[in-house]
């Protein structure tokens, strides 16, 4: 079969020492797990790449390689050829397979690993003469060692020799499952999302938890809420979302607290809410897309206030972000267009005037102890919807 097949090279997990069998192991599980909608593949690690490659015509190859392109714990992906491992039959296969972009480039240079040491030739040589045939071959089309236009690399491994073009990046990260579990705060805004994305990278799964205040916030803003952690899916995996009916809370603290304390009452009322959905779940963390400075309950003192609460350690990844770095990711993990859809979220709803930028924790519970706080969150558990949300594509 004159196919192609992707090498995805592993990234940080290669310094990762004893861990590292089981590192590339939950790795090539959830390479095969993101892959099985695509077609059969055969899936192994030798060397520090993971090695795809489809057993069948039909495979869609392009629908797996932009799924591997979401797979956390491979840093570069390249599509290749196999060729046998003779020069003839690598540079036959350089010219069916690249010929036509290095036709259409102004320079090009090849570049070569062998990593095979019984191949007959050093990597030098095996640039160099394959160099010479393309030279040959393509004489409008300069060899630039320093700074070409177009890179081919040939690749001269245990079974055969990989012939590709330039290495594209891969999502990087670690691979989802060897860090634990963390429950995020998923709220509609563009924050949140780019925030579990982030925590997702380092290896973690996820779960999330959102809070809900109908009829405040509409049905419409939930649906997008789920439409988020199913975008969120592609890259970190099937995940619940707990929804949580936050109304009957809001409106205790609305008849019952000064409203300067609106928001951090209501901010710690989630986060308790939160940890307890996230022992339920078997997390390790909290995690919310806060950001120093943002707004109000954004300060250091607002967040020491909420995070009094709570005894989990609470991670906030985009802490100290700019809102172009942040919106940057949202674009580029495609969460962007759906969090800027205009429905309201809970936090928006009996917003403070006037809210406290420097709240005093001892203040803040005085005003608390008008309300019941157990009873309120054991209705509001009562009242709380799971949802499963898979892969993008199945899974
Ligand atoms: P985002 O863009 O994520 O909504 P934001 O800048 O609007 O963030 P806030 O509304 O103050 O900031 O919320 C800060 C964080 O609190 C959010 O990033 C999210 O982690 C959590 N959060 C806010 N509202 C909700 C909600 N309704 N349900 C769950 N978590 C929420
Ligand atoms: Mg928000």
């Amino acid at each position: 079969m004159k196919t192609e097949i992707f090498l995805l090279k592993l990234g940080e997990i290669v310094l990762k020492g004893q861990n590292r069998f089981t590192f590339e192991n939950k790795l090539k599980q959830n390479v095969r797990r993101r892959l099985r909608p695509f077609g059969d593949f055969r899936v192994y690690i030798v060397q520090s790449t993971v090695y795809v490659e489809p057993q069948s015509d039909d495979c869609d190859l392009d629908g797996a390689w932009d799924a591997c392109g979401a797979v956390f714990g491979v840093a570069s992906m390249c599509r290749c050829r196999s060729a046998e491992k003779n020069l003839d039959a690598i540079y036959d296969a350089i010219i069916d397979y690249l010929g036509d972009e290095i036709a259409a480039s102004e320079s090009f240079k090849v570049e070569s690993k062998r990593s095979d040491k019984s191949f007959p030739l050093g990597s030098i040589q095996i640039s160099q003469e394959i160099g010479g045939r393309i030279a040959e071959a393509y004489p409008h089309v300069r060899v630039d060692v320093h700074n070409p236009a177009y890179l081919v690399n040939v690749e001269i491994r245990d079974y055969a020799a990989y012939i590709h073009g330039p290495a594209v990046p891969g999502a990087g990260g670690l691979p989802t499952g060897v860090g634990g579990r963390a429950a995020v705060l998923l709220s509609g805004g563009i924050d949140s999302p780019v925030a579990g994305y982030m925590i997702a990278k380092r290896g973690v799964e996820i779960e999330c938890v959102h809070f809900f205040s109908y009829p405040y916030t509409s049905l419409r803003a939930k649906e997008k809420v789920l439409e988020l952690a199913h975008l969120m899916a592609k890259y970190t995996g099937r995940m619940t979302v707990d929804i949580v009916g936050f109304t009957e809370i809001q409106e205790a603290i609305r008849d019952n607290c000064p409203e300067e304390y609106f928001t951090i009452i209501m901010r710690r009322f989630m986060m308790r809410i939160a940890q307890k959905i996230a022992l339920d779940h078997g997390c390790g963390c909290l995690v919310t897309g806060e950001n120093l400075g943002q707004v109000a309950s954004q300060t250091m003192q607002a967040m020491a206030c909420t995070g009094a609460v709570v005894d989990l350690p609470m991670f906030h990844p985009l802490i100290g972000m700019d809102k172009e770095e942040i919106v940057r990711v949202a674009r580029k993990i495609g969460t962007l267009d759906t969090s800027i859809l205009p429905y309201e979220d809970c936090c928006t709803v009996f917003t403070p005037r006037h809210p406290k930028t420097k709240p005093v924790l001892a203040q803040v519970e005085a005003v608390e102890e008008k309300l019941d706080v157990d009873a309120l969150i054991a209705r509001a558990l009562e009242n709380t919807e799971k949802v499963q949300i898979r892969y993008e594509n199945g899974e």
